[in-house]
């Protein structure tokens, strides 16, 4: 079977996941508000005949086929949208508005391409569940709220996610990005960048604009941190090694001759090593306090850690066993090293609160046409750079081919993992 057979496989088994796609991508939901699409995806798995479980972690949705003895392959989507307007002028562009956690109206897009993810899985569990006289053990499809604030996956685990449905051998996922379709990249080790959030508040002792000798000013405090904080990844991180840190916001005062109470720093890393992730927080943590005391601050800054996301490390043996699954959708020369990617994921948390190996590959989601100048995959990247990328108001991935590669893609993935049957 060549993998056009595959893709064209793919495709006659299930006509209606570009109406899917269309559908979930008119209608996107913020995080932990995933509810109608929670609704079509249980449906759709309960006409499959897989025993259907939703309200898993709040808005997640559980499907399980056992399918006799052996390994469990857990397949992972994510399902929720972001608080931005899409651009893209496409006919199925998303109209939607919302309401936010801080109850804030806010547009509503599928920026980051989960609806792709979500329908991607849908058509693989309609694959597994045609094909079930072909392979034995257990398929547990995971759909996943949240992942865009980083919960999600542990809201599933707090509730019970294997004890209720059992532990997997494997954790397999994909994400869409911007390089074309047709292709797939796999990363084995570190692989995504472990991302952390810190909120940083500086206290001074506020007063008139004209008498600075009364006061503490915060505003300078703060901008002292900010320059300082430049030298974490330039002075405290090897060559050899990577770090991002990014002050997102600063905010402080109200008018131009009011010296403020206080000041606001929003952090933004992003790490690969544990022991780079745990330096990079301990020097900013370190530095606010300095330029604080160095200010003559009467009262210690706050430091706050809001949310993080451990990297995502790809299990080497298990890529090794996994790839060749990749191979045969795309053909061996089109699965592709991505590199580290500084975006986050928190696909892991689902492989390392169950202790299976994980397997998490990029889809690509981005017209061919524009790559019809690229001569060899060395000179890809170039062309990736200038095309909208993930977050982008942007942002569009082509329908076809990637629906049929990621569905392909996750049924051989998960085939290698569950046995033949006799
Ligand atoms: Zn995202
Ligand atoms: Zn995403």
């Amino acid at each position: 079977m060549t993998s056009d057979d595959l893709i064209a496989g793919a495709r006659a088994v299930d006509d209606d996941l570009p109406a899917v796609y269309r559908d979930l991508h008119q209608h996107p939901e913020l995080s932990f508000q995933e509810e109608r699409t929670a609704g079509v995806v249980a449906g759709r798995l309960r006409a499959l005949g897989y025993e259907t479980t939703t309200g898993v972690g709040r808005t997640g949705v559980v499907g399980v086929l056992r399918n006799g003895d052996g390994p469990t392959a857990l397949l992972r989507a994510d399902m929720d949208a972001l608080p931005m307007q899409e651009k893209t002028e496409l006919p199925y562009a998303s109209t939607v508005r919302g309401v936010d956690h801080e109850g804030h109206t806010v547009d509503v897009f599928h920026a980051c391409g989960h609806d792709v993810h979500v329908t991607c899985l849908l058509g693989a569990a309609a694959e597994l569940a045609d094909s079930r006289g072909t392979w034995t053990g257990t398929a547990l499809v995971v759909f996943q709220p949240a992942e865009e604030l980083g919960r999600g996956a542990q809201a599933m685990i707090d509730d019970g996610l294997f004890a209720r449905f059992g532990r997997p051998d494997v954790v397999l996922g994909q994400h869409v990005a911007p390089f074309p379709a047709g292709f797939l990249a796999l990363r084995p080790g570190p692989a995504f960048a472990a991302a952390d959030s810190v909120k940083v508040r500086m206290f001074g002792q506020g007063g008139h604009g004209s008498r600075p000798e009364t006061t503490v000013d915060p505003v300078v405090m703060a901008a002292a941190t900010v320059m300082r904080l430049q030298t974490v990844v330039s002075r405290e991180v090897a060559g050899t090694d990577t770090a991002v840190v990014t002050v997102g916001a600063l905010r402080a005062g109200t008018k131009e001759n009011i010296i403020p109470d206080e000041a606001e720093l929003l952090i933004s890393t992003r790490t690969f090593d544990p022991a780079v992730r745990d330096r990079v927080l301990g020097a900013i943590t370190r530095i606010v306090r300095a330029e604080a005391a160095a200010s003559g601050a009467s009262r210690d800054p706050e430091v706050m850690l809001v949310d993080g996301f451990p990297a995502v490390v790809n299990d080497v043996a298990a890529c090794v066993r996994t790839r060749p699954g990749l191979e045969a959708v795309v053909g061996a020369d089109r699965v592709v090293d991505p590199g580290l990617v500084t975006g986050s994921e928190d696909v892991g948390l689902l492989a390392s609160g169950s202790d299976a190996p994980c397997v998490f590959w990029l889809l690509g989601g981005a017209d061919p046409a524009a790559f019809a100048a690229v001569r060899s995959v060395d000179d890809m990247a170039e062309a990736v750079a200038e095309q909208p990328s993930n977050h982008s108001p942007f942002y569009a991935p082509v329908i076809e081919p990637t629906l049929a590669v990621g569905v392909a893609a996750l049924v051989e993935a998960a085939r290698i993992w569950l046995p033949r049957s006799s």
